[in-house]
């Protein structure tokens, strides 16, 4: 089976130039949905991990398959005001102006083991500040992964030194 024949490009959505890589049929598929499970369990091998963390939304999907899969906890990374108890917030750029990223205050203890999962990077921006968020807590990066890599946007230069994993390439 192969991964990418579910995974389906949406030309200028949401605005002109963006081609948007659609996961919805890869979920909608019981099989595809576990081969990739399978898949991206073999990227983080046999390291410990205590948490996996997931980026809202799309990344919540299989950060959560992975942390039932790894025996870990699953932690979600939110949007401003939409995590409802304490929290600690990250500000990062946007092409066009800035955005914010936050995380349960008591969601990663420190020395922890963490997995980062996100369903696509891009320019990094996004995971880059899901990094520090983890590293405020005193988590411990383990890896971060996702299901695809836009390399010619470079973004696994910004995550620098942590390692970078994907199951597919554009
Ligand atoms: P970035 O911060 O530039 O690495 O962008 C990554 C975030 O934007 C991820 O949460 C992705 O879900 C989303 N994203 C960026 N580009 C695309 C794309 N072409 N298709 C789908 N999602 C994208």
């Amino acid at each position: 089976m192969k991964i990418e024949d579910y995974i389906r490009d949406i030309p200028d959505f949401p605005k002109p130039g963006v081609i948007f890589k659609d996961i919805t049929p890869l979920l909608n598929n019981h099989q595809a949905m576990v081969e990739t499970t399978d898949q991206l369990l073999k990227l983080v091998g046999d390291s410990k991990i205590d948490k996996v963390v997931g980026m809202e939304s799309r990344g919540f999907f299989f950060a959560t398959l992975l942390a039932a899969r790894l025996q870990a906890g699953f932690v979600p990374v939110r949007k401003p005001k939409k995590l409802p108890y304490q929290t600690i917030a990250q500000e990062y750029d946007l092409e066009y102006g800035k955005d914010i990223l936050e995380i349960h205050a008591d969601a990663i203890q420190k020395g922890e083991k963490v997995l980062i999962h996100d369903d696509v990077l891009a320019t990094g921006g996004t995971a880059h500040a899901v990094c520090k968020l983890i590293e405020k807590l005193g988590g411990e990066i383990v890896q971060v992964n996702f299901l695809m890599e836009l390399s010619f946007l470079h973004g696994r230069k910004k995550l620098e030194p942590h390692q970078v994993k994907s199951l597919l390439q554009y």
